[in-house]
């Protein structure tokens, strides 16, 4: 993979150092993710001072259209040696789903169609994996219910470094396969995805391997800024008035959050008042959402997910206490529609945009109904953007039976005919 898109951009770093979210306590950089103090989550600090003297919306729109035209507000200290391409999806304006949807103004982020793998875990990913070989770390891994498992393994085949991929034992084929096509050694665990995360802190201690969303976690959640960095620039150097977010973990609501209080901090969008960020939950695993509804200050971890949305099968989510303090802090809320819910939310994408997405596509979609029926979202309100984090052709199962099977005729023009009489194509004749 080339890095020449991306070598007209300052390679200083403008990290300042590592900082725990809860006690402050500051920390040079390293592939830790807890404080030793506290045992908070720690951050990256960025040097905001010299980042607004080097990054402008002139500097950052004459570079090549990918997350790396951000990278002065992200964590690596060199050029990304991963992911060079990933990033700038597309930002669609979304006429006949707002229609659907009941709102005026409508935008999807689309990840469906993320570089490489389908997924917004390809930002997170990049931006970890170049963090790791700064590091010098040799292997990778990850603990994953699919979409991060299959942007492991393929940016660490790019560059020819193993992966080792730790998954709950019953995820979708479709995401197994397409992670051990790239040569990763696929461990499967029996047991819920946050038997697997538990796991691999034990084995990121033992090992020395570089886990991206364990020991690498502050680099790579980073990552996920710049999908709120592209809806910005893409919006024409604005924010949103709504903006809707898948939840699993809780990292990309809080990291959203965070890219659109540096582009304003920065200067790089009007201010334009504040923007509400809504959480997304499928109702069979929704211990964030959840706590938004129950209006709860704790999680509750749900111990067995019962959802078709199994990339956001988190139970006991890492950042769930911050991003609900995201939504509420922003004047968002929550929803978490059922299964139904989120097979009628993939149809509808489908069918008024052409886009297919995955379940938590659905769950996402499926969300912004219930906050548009509730009044959270105004009808006259917006830009409303909803965030569509991965591809539908990974989890075909739940639609199987929700759509039209192909009708079956015989080679001869007069076969198609009989179809065409027996009333199916009705609409279709002039
Ligand atoms: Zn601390």
């Amino acid at each position: 993979m080339t890095v020449a898109s991306v070598q007209n951009q300052s390679e200083a770093s403008f990290v300042k150092s590592m900082k725990c979210r809860e006690c402050g306590n500051e920390y040079p950089k390293q592939p830790v993710h807890v404080c030793e103090y506290c045992f908070g989550p720690l951050e990256i600090a960025y040097d905001y001072e010299a980042i607004g003297r080097a990054l402008t919306r002139k500097t950052i729109e004459s570079r090549a259209p990918s997350m790396w035209r951000y990278a002065e507000l992200l964590p690596i200290d060199g050029p990304p040696t991963v992911g060079a391409q990933t990033g700038m999806t597309p930002l669609v304006k979304a006429n006949r789903l707002a229609a659907w949807l009941g709102v005026k103004e409508l935008w999807l982020k689309n990840d469906s169609v993320s570089y490489p793998t389908l997924s917004f875990k390809d930002r997170v990913v990049s931006v970890a994996i170049s963090k790791a070989r700064e590091f010098g770390i040799k292997v990778v891994a990850c603990a994953s219910t699919g979409n991060l498992a299959n942007a492991t393994a393929s940016q660490a085949a790019s560059v020819g470094m193993p992966a080792v991929i730790l998954i709950p034992h019953d995820l979708e084929p479709a995401k197994v396969l397409a992670t051990s096509v790239y040569g990763a050694r696929v461990v499967g665990v029996s047991g819920t995805y946050d038997d697997v995360n538990r796991l691999c802190s034990e084995i990121a201690g033992k090992y020395g391997w570089g886990f991206v969303n364990v020991n690498l976690r502050p680099f790579y959640a980073e990552g996920s800024k710049a999908f709120g960095y592209e809806i910005a620039e893409q919006l024409g150097w604005k924010l949103p008035a709504h903006v809707v977010v898948p939840m699993a973990g809780g990292s990309l609501i809080t990291k959203i959050d965070k890219s659109f209080k540096e582009f304003t901090k920065l200067g790089l969008v009007e201010a334009r008042g504040s923007t509400k960020i809504h959480g997304a939950q499928a109702a069979g695993c929704g211990p964030i959402a959840s706590m938004v509804v129950e209006d709860r200050d704790f999680v509750k971890p749900v111990k067995t997910p019962q959802t078709i949305a199994k990339s956001l099968a988190i139970g006991n989510p890492a950042d769930g206490i911050y991003a609900r303090q995201t939504m509420l802090g922003s004047g968002g809320f929550a929803a978490l529609p059922n299964d139904d819910d989120i097979c009628d939310a993939i149809l509808a994408l489908a069918e008024h945009e052409g886009i297919f997405t995955e379940t938590a596509g659905g769950v996402t979609l499926g969300a912004a109904k219930k906050l548009v029926e509730q009044g959270r979202i105004g009808a006259d309100d917006g830009p409303v953007v909803i965030c569509i984090t991965g591809q539908g052709l990974k989890t075909q199962d739940p639609l199987v039976e929700r759509v039209r099977k192909p009708s079956l005729i015989g080679p001869k023009l007069t076969d198609f005919d009989q179809l065409v009489g027996s009333g199916t194509f009705t609409g279709y004749l002039s």
